[in-house]
C-alpha cells in the first residue's frame, strides 16, 4: 500500500485585491454577523446543556462570536462510555480506511473549510490572517497528510525474521483503552492534531480544548465528522480540568495522554497518573508538549539583519504566544549599537489592533489571566534595578488584551524575564561582552529549566560547531541563522526535552509510535 507523498499545503498571502482575501473577509463578515451555539459532541450526538459560556475575540471583548455548553463529570464518564463503545468497530477497520478519513479531513481543510477556520482563528484566538493561514489551513492539513503518510510507513515495516518452519510477526495494536487529547489555545492545528494522529492509529479519544480555543474547535471537530469519523471515536467535551481529570485520571481504562500546555499542568498531570497507577490496566502513555523559554544566541560575526530579523519575528509574531517563542537573547555588546536601532526601527512600525484590519500585526492576547500575567513582569521590569524596559512597555485592555511588544534588557544573566516563562510578547536582551562567548555558552544552557528551541545566528563555522555542541541538551529544535520559530510538519519535526516535555515530536513517526502498543506473534508450522 501507498499513499501519495505529502507536500506541505501552498500558503495563501491574502494580499489586497485577492480572490482569497476577499473570500477570507466574506468569511470574517459572515462569522462576526452570527451568535453561534456550539455543542458537545458524545458519542456523535451533539449534546447542549443548557449551561452557556460566552465566546468573545481576545481583541474586542464587547462582541459575542457565541456560546458553548458546558458539561460537568457525568458528561466526560459519557464521553469516556461512547469512546469504549466505539472502540472494536475502529480498531477492526482496516488502516487504509482510517488513512482514508484523515486525508480526506486534510482535504476538507484545505478547500471547503479554508476560509471558516481561518477566520474562526483569527476572530477567536486574534491570529492575524497570515498567521491563521499557516496554523489553521496549512499546518493542521500538514498534520494530518504526513502523519497519514508516517502511518502507512508504520504498518508497512519489514517482518522480523522467520526462520523455516516458522513465521514471525508484529501486530501494531491500539492500546488497550482510551486516549485523552487536551489541547491549548495557540495553534488551531494543535488542537486538530492531538486527538486525530492518537484516533488514526486505531484508538479511541476524549478531548478536550483550552476553554480559549472552543470556537475553531468546533469546527474542527465538523470536519472530523464530514469526513467520516465514526460516532465515538473523538468526543469533544467542554468541561473544567478538575472535572476532567478526576474521572479521567480513575478510570481503569485510561490508556494515555496527550498533551501540549504549560509545564505546570503536565506535571500535575503526571503527577496524578503516579498516585492512581495501580488502577490502570496498562501503564499509560504520557506525551506532551509543555513550555519553552527559547533563546537566540548571537555571537560577535552574526550577520546583523538575520539577527534583527530573527529577534522581532521570533518574539512577537503572534505576540509571542507560542512555545518556541524567542525570548532571551545573548547579544554581544559589539553589535548592540547598530542593533538597537533596528530592532527599535521594525518593531515601532508593526500596527497594533483587531484581526479585522489586515494591516495589524500585533492583537491582542488570548485573555485577561495572560494580559495580568505578563504586564506584571513588565511592571517589574520597569522598577527594577537589574533590568530595564527598553523599548515598549505599553498595555491597554480597555477594548481588547493589548500589550505593545516589549523589550526589556536584563543586567543580570538570571533576571527573572530571563529565565521565566512569560508567553507573551516580551523579548529580554542579554549583553554579554565579546570575550566572554564560552562563558555565555555556559549561562544559555545552565539558566533554562527548558529545553524547546533555540537559534545561534553566527557567520564563524567554529561557532556555530561549538554551540551546536555546547547547547545540545538545550532545545529540542536548533536553528542556525534563523529564528527559533516556525517549524514546518515534515520538515522540522517539533518538541523538546528537559521542562518542555517528552519530546516526541509532533508530526513525525516517533508521535505515532507512541499511540500503538506492538504486539509479537510466532506461529508454528
Ligand atoms: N510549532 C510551532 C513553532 O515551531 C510552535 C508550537 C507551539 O507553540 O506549541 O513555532
Amino acid at each position: 500500500f501507498n499513499v501519495p507523498t505529502p507536500v506541505n499545503e501552498p500558503v495563501n498571502s491574502y494580499a489586497p485585491g485577492t480572490k482569497e482575501r476577499e473570500l477570507l473577509e466574506a468569511a470574517i463578515k459572515e462569522a462576526r454577523a452570527q451568535e453561534v451555539d456550539v455543542p458537545m459532541y458524545i458519542g456523535g450526538k451533539e449534546v447542549r446543556t443548557g449551561n452557556k459560556a460566552k465566546m468573545t475575540p481576545p481583541h474586542d471583548h464587547q462582541h459575542i462570536l457565541g456560546y458553548y455548553h458546558e458539561g460537568t463529570k457525568s458528561h466526560v464518564e459519557d464521553a469516556i462510555n461512547a469512546a469504549l463503545a466505539a472502540k472494536e468497530n475502529w480498531e477492526k477497520l482496516p488502516w487504509e480506511q482510517r488513512a482514508a478519513i484523515f486525508l480526506k479531513a486534510a482535504e476538507l481543510i484545505a478547500t471547503k473549510y479554508r476560509y471558516v477556520i481561518n477566520a474562526a482563528t483569527m476572530l477567536g484566538q486574534s491570529k492575524n490572517a497570515y498567521q491563521a493561514e499557516i496554523d489553521s489551513a496549512c499546518e493542521l492539513a500538514d498534520f494530518l497528510r504526513f502523519n497519514v503518510a508516517y502511518m502507512t510507513e508504520i504498518y508497512s515495516q519489514q517482518p522480523p525474521v522467520s526462520p523455516k518452519g516458522f513465521w514471525n510477526r508484529v501486530e501494531q495494536r491500539p492500546l488497550e483503552g482510551f486516549v485523552f487529547a487536551l489541547t491549548p489555545f495557540n495553534f488551531t492545528a494543535i488542537a486538530g492534531n492531538l486527538p486525530s494522529s492518537v484516533a488514526m492509529m486505531g484508538n479511541v479519544v476524549v478531548w478536550k480544548p483550552s476553554n480559549t480555543q472552543i470556537y475553531s474547535a468546533n469546527i474542527i471537530m465538523e470536519v472530523f465528522k464530514e469526513a467520516g469519523v465514526p460516532d465515538g471515536v473523538i468526543n469533544l467535551v467542554y468541561v473544567s480540568g478538575p472535572d476532567a481529570g478526576d474521572v479521567i485520571f480513575k478510570h481503569p481504562d485510561f490508556a494515555g495522554i496527550h498533551f501540549t500546555g504549560s509545564t505546570a499542568v503536565f506535571q500535575n498531570i503526571w503527577n496524578t497518573i503516579g498516585e492512581n497507577i495501580h488502577r490502570y490496566k496498562t501503564y499509560p502513555r504520557i506525551v506532551g508538549e509543555t513550555g519553552g523559554k527559547d533563546f537566540i544566541l548571537a555571537h560577535p560575526s552574526a550577520d546583523i539583519d538575520v539577527l534583527n530579523t530573527a529577534l522581532v519575528r521570533g518574539a512577537f509574531e503572534f505576540q509571542g504566544q507560542k512555545c518556541s517563542a524567542a525570548s532571551r537573547a545573548y547579544i554581544p555588546k559589539s553589535l548592540w549599537d547598530d542593533l538597537r536601532p533596528r530592532m527599535e526601527r521594525d518593531i515601532s512600525s508593526f500596527k497594533i489592533g483587531g484581526t479585522e484590519d489586515f494591516g495589524n500585526f500585533i492583537n491582542a492576547v488570548i485573555d485577561e489571566k495572560a494580559f495580568d500575567k505578563i504586564t506584571s513582569y513588565i511592571d517589574r521590569a520597569k522598577a527594577a534595578t537589574d533590568a530595564e524596559v527598553i523599548i515598549g512597555g505599553e498595555y491597554d485592555k480597555s477594548k481588547g488584551y493589548f500589550i505593545h511588544p516589549t523589550v526589556i534588557q536584563a543586567k543580570v544573566g538570571d533576571y527573572e524575564t530571563m529565565t521565566e516563562e512569560l508567553f507573551g510578547p516580551v523579548l529580554t536582551v542579554y549583553l554579554y561582552e565579546d570575550d566572554k562567548w564560552e562563558e555565555t555558552l555556559e549561562l544559555v544552557d545552565k539558566t533554562s529549566p527548558y529545553a524547546l528551541t533555540g537559534a545561534v545566528i553566527s557567520q564563524c563555522r567554529y561557532a556555530i560547531d561549538e554551540a551546536t555542541y555546547k547547547l545540545r541538551n538545550a532545545a529540542g529544535n536548533f536553528y542556525i541563522n534563523d529564528k527559533c520559530t516556525g517549524a514546518v510538519v515534515g520538515q522540522q519535526p517539533f518538541g523538546g526535552a528537559r521542562g518542555s516535555g517528552t519530546n516526541d515530536k509532533a508530526g513525525a513517526m516517533i508521535n505515532l509510535l507512541r499511540w500503538v502498543s506492538p504486539r509479537t506473534i510466532k506461529e508454528t508450522f
